[in-house]
């Protein structure tokens, strides 16, 4: 049980953001907030957990995130350097499967499942 600090969100929109930039909601037990693909209710409660269940490396990419933008480096520019990085790779395969509509079957798998 480790909390996150360096995840400085308290906000609550912010961290609702931060449910549909990273799918969060891909990976959370409400079905609500799989339906909705956003999560809803307790958001405090749904980012701590689903945060847990993303890959490795998009809560890597999350942290480095955050760690730049403490370093006074600008949202955009954050995010164009983690671009680069194998973790914002990772970021955005993450991004494209959980966006990918499913059942189609046939070219690009869809992973449909995250392992741990
Ligand atoms: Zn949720």
């Amino acid at each position: 049980m480790t909390k996150n600090d360096s995840v400085s969100a308290s906000d609550d929109q912010t961290l609702r953001n931060w449910t549909r930039n990273m799918s969060l909601w891909y990976v959370c037990d409400n079905a609500a907030c799989r339906r909705a693909r956003a999560c809803r209710g307790n958001v405090d409660h749904c980012f701590g957990r689903n945060v847990q269940r993303v890959p490795q490396e998009v809560r890597e990419w999350f942290l480095m995130l955050g760690e730049l933008q403490r370093d006074q480096v600008p949202f955009d520019e954050a995010w164009a350097r983690l671009d680069k990085t194998p973790v914002g790779e990772a970021f955005h395969q993450w991004h494209t499967s959980t966006n990918a509509p499913r059942g189609t079957g046939g070219s690009g798998a869809a992973p449909d499942r995250v392992s741990r």
